[in-house]
């Protein structure tokens, strides 16, 4: 072969369409931002005040190992700190485990409206991405192991998933990892888990410790902290003893794990956010639903509006955006034209949205 007039990126590489982050508005904009699920309470006053101390010592490298913050989360969750790894945010361990394992002639099997990340990082170690129909907007275990083959090395499954607000019970999650060979790695990302009500949601803790197989992420993006990007893993020693050969050695700043722990021990801050969250959340439901909009029941801190058409779609987001509420469409990311993700947000905010779509004339 010659050799080409400039570097070349690895196969696949080129073949992933860019992530499109949720809109944000033109800076110094009054926009109301309900487009990425950020906390509308801010964040935890003690995780702040935790973040601003490590101000002073900003020309020392951080603990590698972020130990105060597995600490924290080691004491709060009852797990053994020595299994959890943490990240700059949870993409970065989401990369770190598709790095590990995953390679060229391998797939990688996702719910087709999983996370649009699990498709990027995917691709970019040479994989193919597998994407099973869902069955109403919610994972099928029975088709997600159907489309298991030889060359199957990971799940992907956000649950309660991103961007539809559906979940599995642990007793499907159970059934999706009784159905997996042992060497396939069945990633649970729980990013949502702190805003979830229904009884029978497991965050899959349990199945991490019973299985040698099975990993879960979490972050604490969704619970006011997306700024100081801080995620964490639970796994089986020979996932965590894999991470750490390759994960950057000080991946987590000391800012972000002060307030990763101080967050992490903020329950009232925590439960604070929760339980505003699930008011508006069902009160948001409730008051879209019927108006010929359909609104996806939702565990997590937004809900999914389906709209009878694109075209309708597109004049609420524009509506929307007139009355000062960017919200996050959900056409280009993962093919749901005739919907849009609206994050919770402040009571102000959740009745300003209702009053907007409920006024639109929509034609069935
Ligand atoms: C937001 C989100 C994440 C990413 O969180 P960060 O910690 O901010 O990287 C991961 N998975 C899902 C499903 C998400 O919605």
């Amino acid at each position: 072969m010659t050799n080409p007039q400039r570097p070349v990126p690895q196969p696949g590489i080129l073949d992933i369409a860019p992530y499109l982050p949720g809109k944000s508005g033109a800076p110094g904009s009054k926009a109301v931002k309900l487009s990425a699920n950020e906390s509308p309470l801010g964040a935890s006053p003690k995780a702040i005040a935790a973040f601003a101390s490590a101000a002073e010592h900003l020309e020392i490298y951080p603990e590698g190992s972020s130990r105060i913050l597995r600490e924290a989360l080691g004491e709060v969750h009852g797990i053994d700190p020595a299994r959890i790894v943490c990240g700059n945010g949870s993409d970065d361990l989401l990369h770190l485990l598709a790095q590990t394992y995953l390679g060229e002639g391998d797939e990688a099997v996702m719910n087709r409206y999983g996370f649009s990340v699990y498709p990027i990082i995917t691709m970019a170690t040479g994989a193919k991405i597998v994407m099973v129909e869902e069955t109403d907007y919610t994972a099928d275990v029975d088709a997600l192991l159907a489309a298991v083959t030889a060359r199957t090395k990971v799940i992907w499954l956000a649950n309660p998933n991103n961007p539809t607000g559906t979940y599995l019970s642990d007793a499907e999650v159970r059934r999706l990892h009784a159905g997996l060979r042992p060497d396939i790695l069945l990633v649970i990302d729980s990013a949502y888990a702190e805003y979830v009500t229904a009884a029978d949601y497991s965050v899959g803790l349990h199945l991490v410790g019973e299985a040698e197989n099975v990993v879960m992420v979490r972050t604490f993006s969704k619970m006011g902290l997306a700024a100081a990007r801080i995620g964490w893993m639970v796994a089986p020693d020979h996932v965590t003893d894999a991470i750490h050969r390759i994960r950057g050695p000080f991946n987590v700043n000391l800012p972000a794990q002060l307030a990763g722990a101080a967050a992490t021990r903020d329950l009232e801050f925590n439960e604070k956010l929760r339980a505003h969250n699930a008011k508006w959340r069902d009160w948001l439901t409730a008051e879209l639903n019927g108006n010929a909009m359909r609104v996806l029941p939702s565990e997590a801190n937004f809900i999914l509006v389906l709209f009878p058409d694109a075209e309708t779609a597109a004049r609420a987001f524009a509506s929307l955006m007139e009355g000062g509420y960017i919200v996050r469409e959900v056409g280009q990311s993962y093919g749901i034209n005739n919907g849009l993700r609206i994050s919770i947000g402040s009571e102000d905010a959740m009745r300003g949205v209702a009053k907007i779509l409920k006024s639109m004339v929509i034609s069935q």
